[in-house]
């Protein structure tokens, strides 16, 4: 499962923050995240009925989620579409008939530590096994990162790098984890340079969910590296609702956008998300709006407990003809699924 960044207690972060006064830093923010379901209900005007199942639930898979998130959800609301994607529910411990561990096969793809090849030319590395939030329908959320001794220090890269060198046919290689903007940027712009040193790669790619969780990590640091290597830049971020996408996100995708990085947006299908047209297509109209493009809609993984989240396939073709009614061709996702053993991530409506 993805591991919790950092062990500061939120208590030691200073409380005026919350009011958006003071000017927390990302480290900051990524240390601050709240994990007491207590908390979380103080802080969103939920009954103190939630927080006890969110603490039962979270037994396997803590809760922690950032607070610039937090900022974005509706208080007193326990049906808030972001607010879903954070909290423990009783319905994650529910046995369900085709979920499981790995669904998609990632520990067959294993191809040296921490170095995942599903597809050709592209090879994902799994930089860290941390994430700025643990979102409740997460594939990997059982994922044995510390098995796949998933590195955590520059020199333990190395194998995952040796192994992309010797294999010419590699054209990008993918940060992924965890979230690899987890890491400070002295740690990524060094493993940048080690990729950008290997003849064969052309594009280096991150998957990341911090523009939208803690957007302040879209900062000059960051641009300066991933601006500046040889490597073509490809962001590919992961919002499943249109009010991820206001304020201090939007201005983050603003800053990457400007400074000429290419940012693509991958959504999962989620029940009592953005299972609903005019969600979804507000979602890609904002968007396209902030020069952000839509990329994939995601079938749901089917691992053990998310299935209360799943959407059956048939609804969402329903819905993606619906968006194809309404939006331009461009701002359409491709419809998705995961199927282990697949040579690409499988079309569902062709
Ligand atoms: C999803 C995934 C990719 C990316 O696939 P694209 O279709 O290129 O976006 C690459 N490697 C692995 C292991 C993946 O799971
Ligand atoms: S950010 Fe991505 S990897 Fe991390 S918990 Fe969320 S879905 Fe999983």
């Amino acid at each position: 499962m993805p591991e919790i960044a950092a062990s500061t207690p939120s208590s030691a972060i200073p409380r005026c923050r919350r009011d958006g006064i003071g000017s927390a830093s990302w480290q900051q923010e990524l240390r601050g995240a709240v994990r007491e379901p207590e908390e979380l209900c103080e802080l969103l005007e939920l009954p103190p009925e939630i927080a006890a199942e969110a603490r039962r639930a979270a037994r396997d898979f803590p809760l922690f989620a950032p607070r610039p998130y937090l900022n974005q959800i509706e208080h007193g609301n326990p049906h808030d579409p972001l607010l879903r994607q954070i909290l423990p529910l009783d319905a994650e411990q529910a046995p369900a008939a085709g979920f499981n561990a790995d669904p998609v096969g990632d520990l067959a793809a294993l191809r040296a530590q921490g170095l995942l090849q599903k597809y050709h030319g592209r090879a994902l590395l799994i930089t860290t096994g941390a994430c700025a939030v643990h979102c409740r329908y997460c594939f990997r959320r059982h994922f044995p990162y510390a098995e796949s001794q998933s590195p955590r220090l520059a020199s333990a890269w190395q194998p995952a790098i040796d192994a992309i060198a010797a294999d010419v046919s590699l054209r990008e290689v993918i940060l992924s984890g965890g979230d690899p903007l987890v890491l400070v940027d002295s740690l990524l712009a060094d493993l940048a340079d080690r990729l950008a040193a290997i003849p064969h790669l052309s594009r280096l790619r991150i998957h990341t969910r911090l523009p939208i969780m803690i957007p302040q990590r879209i900062d000059d640091a960051l641009l300066d590296w991933l601006g500046g290597t040889r490597l073509a830049p490809i962001m590919v971020i992961h919002a499943n609702h249109p009010n991820e996408l206001r304020g201090p996100a939007a201005a983050a995708i603003g800053r990457l956008v400007n400074a000429g990085i290419p940012v693509l947006n991958q959504s999962v299908l989620l029940r009592g998300v953005n299972d609903d047209a005019d969600v979804l297509a507000e979602l890609c109209e904002r968007l396209v709006n902030l020069r952000a493009m839509p990329y994939y809609l995601h079938q749901l993984d089917r691992v053990a407990g998310a299935a209360h989240f799943e959407v059956a396939v048939e609804e969402g073709l329903r819905l993606m003809a619906e968006l194809r009614r309404r939006l331009p061709g461009y701002a359409v996702p491709r419809y998705v699924r995961e199927v282990a053993g697949e040579p690409f991530k499988t079309p569902l409506d062709r």
